[in-house]
């Protein structure tokens, strides 16, 4: 059986990781990782994480099953860092645990399977490389679009309005809700406007990507386009991850959300959405949901949380300024938010970075902020100079 199938390519960022440290040279910068790094280069376990881990130690008396939902409490107690403190998207939405962001965006996608099997999922490009894949893989037909142009690191605003007019009534559109992965770019608010109307005109789905939630200009501000978007349209779904916000990664935790103006509806997606869990994994893993309840019960512990991921963001923000500052040409990453900027390069200027001055990045050009000390900005800027980037 197994000769029947075809090898399939290495995730070629992780490959990455490991040439990176087997690279002997002293003077390296690794900008390829999709991880926040401190100021040591580590990706360190928050404090709040290791205090709630203590408290779970102590006080957690079972293992026992918790369902194919998960933990309900880690669920609704995410629900107003998410959504607000609004009175009406409280009772329009429903969620689920899930493992991590991408188990929500694989469960999302065979909801719109099951409920819609010829939608068509518009999605901008560049995006998260995983995106399309785990689309395609619950069979649904993906419409990319160019979204933005690296060349002027700009958003292809024009090309979006064409692409979601051209999009017939019930397909889905994928919207990064902050911190674009890879480009660092998000829309303006007057865009999330003019997005917001063309859902409505059309009829369309969004369904918000947010895994960066308070790494762009903070946990309220980053919500912002997503909470505008929920309250225009009577549908929407919404995959949360928290392994970048909480520095959870490994333990795999997020969630589910789904919006809807028709309560019944809502009931019944909310039983789909636990049937497909059902048969996906059973349940979510506990550990990673559990901590982040645990902080988000504790006044204390969400205090401690919510000042280490400003001091992160404010880190990131950081390095962008820095090297926005060593360059003209490099003055749009000081605009840019979240991890990621993706410069406009071939996959020989990105080896020749690597191989030539130890400056690690995506073959895409995608560079992480988080990677580099304030310091590095200098020898940044003079490879890419050298290499003509
Ligand atoms: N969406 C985007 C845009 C991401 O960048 C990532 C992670 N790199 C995910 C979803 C998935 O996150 P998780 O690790 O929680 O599955």
């Amino acid at each position: 059986m197994f000769d029947k199938l075809k090898e399939q390519p290495a995730d070629s960022l992780l490959a990455l990781i490991n040439t990176f440290h087997a690279d002997p040279r002293e003077y390296k910068v690794d900008l390829g990782v999709g991880v926040y790094r401190d100021e040591h280069g580590r990706t360190p376990v928050m404090r709040a994480v290791k205090l709630a881990e203590a408290y779970l130690l102590e006080t957690q008396d079972s293992k026992r099953y918790l369902g194919p939902q998960g933990d309900l409490s880690f669920v609704s107690l995410l629900k107003p860092i998410i959504f607000g403190a609004g009175p009406n998207l409280g009772d329009r939405i429903v969620g689920i645990q899930t493992p991590g962001g991408s188990g929500a965006l694989r469960i999302g996608a065979e909801l719109v399977a099951a409920a819609n099997p010829n939608a068509q999922v518009w999605l901008g490009t560049p995006s998260w490389p995983n995106h399309a894949p785990i689309f395609r893989s619950a069979r649904l037909a993906v419409k990319d679009y160019s979204f933005v142009d690296l060349a002027t690191q700009k958003i292809d605003f024009a090309r979006v309005v064409e692409a979601l007019s051209s999009a017939t009534a019930g397909d889905v559109v994928l919207i990064h809700g902050c911190c674009h992965n890879p480009t660092g770019i998000d829309f303006t608010a007057e865009q999330w406007k003019q997005v917001a109307a063309l859902l409505v005109e059309q009829k369309l789905v969004p369904f918000i990507d947010l895994a960066y939630q308070g790494l762009g200009d903070g946990l309220e501000q980053d919500a912002e386009p997503a909470r505008f978007i929920l309250d225009s349209v009577d549908e929407a779904m919404v995959a949360y991850s928290c392994d970048k916000n909480f520095g959870l990664y490994r333990e795999r935790v997020g969630a589910l959300y789904l919006a809807s103006r028709n309560s019944m509806d809502l009931y019944i997606a909310d039983t789909n959405m636990a049937s497909l869990a059902r048969v996906n994994w059973s349940m979510p893993p506990d550990h990673g949901a559990a901590i982040v309840r645990a902080i988000l019960e504790s006044k204390e512990l969400t205090g401690i949380w919510k000042t280490e991921l400003q001091e992160m963001c404010a880190r990131v923000n950081g390095n962008r300024a820095e090297l926005a500052a060593a360059h003209p040409d490099l003055a749009f990453i000081a605009t840019q938010r979240g991890l990621f900027s993706n410069l406009a390069m071939s996959k020989e200027t990105a080896a020749a970075l690597r191989l030539k001055h130890g400056i690690y990045l995506a073959d895409s050009g995608r560079m992480n902020l988080a990677g580099m000390q304030p310091a590095d900005a200098d020898a940044i800027v003079k490879a890419l100079h050298a290499e003509g980037a």
